[in-house]
């Protein structure tokens, strides 16, 4: 009998002390990254100027549990664990049969998933000696997060922000200034692709592809800089595995096991972590569970991209990932403002994918707003935009329970509260938003 609770807690010692690897139970492991010059696949060496050992082994690793460092599990104390919820409103707001769970990961400090990976790559740079790091960011919560992450640790952090966002949402940008990261706006005028885009177009507004590559540019120059990214690597999906590994734990507080496990995808972190640690038990013990991951129509990678290699920048410097891809040359709509906006998807949740044992939806973005309202009615959270896309799919397979009077049990990830997205919440209510 599922439990009469609401809220499933656990207790500091119950954080998990590693994280998942989904590749080993892969029916399919991913392809491995082409080095862009030779096209052979790359190896740890090529992508040392970039990233530190530690975070290169774990990108590489078919080890199925990697050992949490004491440091970060100290600094996840501070947040975790994080709540499980009962949606005990919005079941009773959609007189469903359904029993609707949440993991919500907004309680974190940069409010959102993202500290989750932060805190572990600012820990293994600092562990080799690294004293910088450059990163980019689309609407700031990476670079929140990051910039939250290097204060920890006394690392100096350059943000390359989207000058779409940057000019548009001061909130975030001086968030990662409290926190002591030094913002750009990109493209800017510190780096030779900033540079040349900055002379064809001077009031360019940027985009996701454009920043990594000033991110990329600007790390191998100096001695004391690396590079991070917050979504997409093996490496930053393994440690968003802590969300999907407490779930799990509070699931069999709650006397209940998910049938559904539903996620918002932008480059796949916070969707593997929390439905990673679960795959295992469809793949090898054949249990029916359903995994659906949500994306926004405006962006379509998973459910109308293709299949192959592709560059993760603009500037095609990056290694080859073969991944679900629109074309690194894509950029969204500028109307649409339910954020993942990237081009590709992480290359292990696409070959999840394509094998099917993951399926793909994609919403527009007037459903997710109105699924967001409701949600917030119903359960008092203002969901981030991005994680609306989860609720949207959610709230749409209660209702089939509903029709079908099926008692499913489901489990969404919540990554991050929409506070500093009222903005769009504003475009929303005065009917701005178009699909
Ligand atoms: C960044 C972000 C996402 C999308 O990134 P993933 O790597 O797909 O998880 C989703 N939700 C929130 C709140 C984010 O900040």
């Amino acid at each position: 009998m599922p439990s009469e609770s609401t809220h499933f807690t656990l207790d500091e010692s119950q954080i998990p002390t590693a994280w998942f690897n989904v590749i080993p139970s892969m029916p399919t492991p991913p392809s491995p990254p082409i080095h862009p010059g030779t096209k052979q696949p790359i190896g740890p060496h090529d992508l040392a100027p970039l990233f530190p050992m530690g975070l290169i082994l774990q990108e590489v690793t078919t080890d199925e549990w990697i050992e949490i460092p004491g440091p970060v599990l100290d600094l996840y104390r501070r947040y975790r664990p994080t709540p499980l919820i009962r949606a005990r409103g919005l079941e009773k707001a959609l007189g469903t049969p359904a029993r609707i769970y949440y993991k919500y990961e907004g309680v974190s400090p940069a409010g959102s998933h993202k500290a989750n990976t932060a805190i572990a790559q600012a820990y293994y740079n600092q562990a080799e000696g690294v004293s910088r790091l450059a990163s980019e960011t689309g609407a700031g919560q990476w670079g929140s997060a990051i910039a939250m992450a290097c204060s920890f640790f006394g690392l100096e952090c350059r943000v390359y922000m989207v000058r779409a966002s940057y000019d548009q949402r001061p909130g975030r940008r001086a968030m990662m200034q409290t926190w002591g990261a030094a913002v750009w706006p990109s493209p800017s005028p510190d780096t030779a692709v900033g540079q040349k885009i900055l002379a064809e177009d001077p009031n360019s507004p940027g985009s996701l592809g454009i920043a990594i590559s000033e991110a990329v540019e600007d790390a191998p120059k100096r001695e004391d800089t690396k590079y991070c990214l917050g979504s997409v690597l093996n490496h930053v999906l393994l440690h968003q595995t802590v969300i999907g590994l407490e779930a799990r734990a509070q699931m069999e507080k709650a006397d209940d096991f998910p049938d559904v496990i539903i996620g918002c995808v932008g480059g796949g972190s916070n969707y593997a972590g929390l439905a990673y640690p679960f795959i295992p038990d469809k793949v090898r013990d054949g249990k029916q569970i359903r995994f659906i991951a949500a994306e926004p129509s405006a962006c379509p990678t998973l459910t109308e991209g293709t299949f192959e290699y592709d560059f993760g920048d603009t500037a095609q410097t990056t290694p080859l990932l073969e991944m679900f891809t629109l074309g690194h040359g894509f950029i969204p709509p500028p109307i649409h403002s339910g954020g993942l906006r990237y081009h590709g998807d992480a290359p292990s949740l696409s070959r999840l994918v394509k094998d099917g044992v993951i399926e793909a939806v994609a919403y527009p973005q007037t459903k997710v707003f109105e699924s967001a309202v409701q949600f917030a009615r119903a359960e008092g959270i203002i969901p981030a935009p991005e994680s609306s896309h989860a609720i949207r799919t959610a709230m749409d397979e209660a209702l089939a329970c509903r029709e079908t009077g099926r008692e499913s049990a489901i489990l969404f990830g919540l990554s991050g509260h929409g506070l500093l997205d009222l903005s769009a919440y504003d475009r929303y209510f005065a009917g701005d938003l178009i699909d």
